[in-house]
Parts: structure tokens; C-alpha cells; sequence
């Protein structure tokens, strides 16, 4: 599938304050990468992310190989459902940068830039015990939900109350994704 590249989700939005106007801007550009755990998971991520994307029907993902080049960590933990009673986590962060004078003077422009990012943390003992492929091919169906979940987190989600659906807060047994993708897509301001 040929996706469409979406580095960059800008909305803009000017509003007058004190007579002074603000240009806001939104960068929702989520460059992922396996900062923390075993590394031979690189290209089980990489598919992940090339699967979620084939999904969404535009790259919401860039895959790094250098977590310094990446502003969405992955740590991958030995230990994590044993700690924590959950075998993933997801967050969401956003960062407001603002430019220009804090003082209007008129004709002086001030600009408002916030970035979001995300972290996963999945459990290692889960991803390993289902690494095997689902079918020749397509990737086992426990990771995608776990990912796509965490994910779904990353991109403030929060718990949906239906049982079968991906984002309820237990993701074991039959779960579909009819109202996820539609979701992420809105996320971003796609159709
Ligand atoms: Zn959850």
C-alpha cells in the first residue's frame, strides 16, 4: 500500500490577544524509536509501525533506528507486568514553545508552537511470548493490539467503556477497531 507522507500535521489558528495577535501552531510528528530494552526488537517496532500505518492510510509513525533522532521513546522492560500489573503503558506529552513580545506592540507578531510526542512502554516476557506470526506474513494479532492501545494512549486517547473495543482498559479476547482507525484519522485531521 502506497501511503500518503504526513511529516507534519500544522493547524493554525490567530487569535487577538490584548490587542495583540497570536498564531498558534500544532505539530502533532511522532518519530518513534527503541530507546530502552532488548534490541533485537528493532524490527518487530518497525513493523509495527509500517502495519499501524498501512491501517491509518498515512505515515502518523516515522520508525528511527536512533532514539536521538526520535521524540516518541520505546522501552521495552523485563519485569514490567511483574511491577506494574500491565503488560504496556502510553503517554502523551505536548510542549508550547511562545515567541515574540509578552507585552503587545502593535504590528509585533507572537507565535505559539506546541508539539506533542508520545512514550510506550511494553513488556518484554509479552512481546516475546508472541512474536510468532499470526499467519505467513501477517504479524501476531496480541502486539497489534497491545501497540495500536498504547498507541491510541500516545495519541490521547483515553479507555473506551465498550468491551470489545481496542481501547477498553483489558485488551485480551476479541477486540475490533471499527471506531479506532476512524479516531486516529480525526486525530490528525484526515478523512
Ligand atoms: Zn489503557
Amino acid at each position: 500500500m502506497l501511503l500518503r507522507s504526513l511529516a507534519l500535521v500544522l493547524s493554525v489558528v490567530t487569535f487577538v490577544s490584548c490587542g495583540n495577535k497570536v498564531q498558534k501552531t500544532e505539530v502533532k510528528q511522532y518519530v518513534m524509536a527503541l530507546k530502552q530494552g532488548d534490541q533485537s526488537f528493532k524490527p518487530i517496532l518497525k513493523r509495527l509501525i509500517d502495519d499501524y500505518n498501512d491501517h491509518v492510510g498515512y505515515q502518523v509513525i516515522e520508525y528511527s533506528e536512533s532514539p536521538d533522532a526520535a521524540n516518541s521513546p520505546v522501552l521495552i522492560t523485563k519485569g514490567l507486568e511483574n511491577r506494574d500489573g500491565k503488560v504496556g503503558w502510553g503517554q502523551w506529552f505536548s510542549q508550547t514553545e511562545r515567541r515574540g513580545t509578552s507585552i503587545p506592540v502593535p504590528g509585533q507578531k507572537t507565535t505559539e508552537t506546541t508539539t506533542y510526542s508520545l512514550q510506550v512502554e511494553f513488556d518484554e516476557d509479552f512481546l516475546s511470548s508472541n512474536q510468532k506470526e499470526q499467519s505467513p506474513g501477517v504479524m501476531n494479532l496480541e502486539i497489534r493490539k497491545l501497540f495500536a492501545h498504547e498507541v491510541g494512549h500516545g495519541f490521547q486517547m483515553g479507555h473506551a467503556p465498550n468491551e470489545r473495543d481496542i481501547m477498553y482498559f483489558d485488551i485480551s479476547g476479541d477486540k475490533d477497531f471499527a471506531t479506532y482507525w476512524p479516531q486516529v484519522r480525526g486525530f490528525f485531521g484526515l478523512q
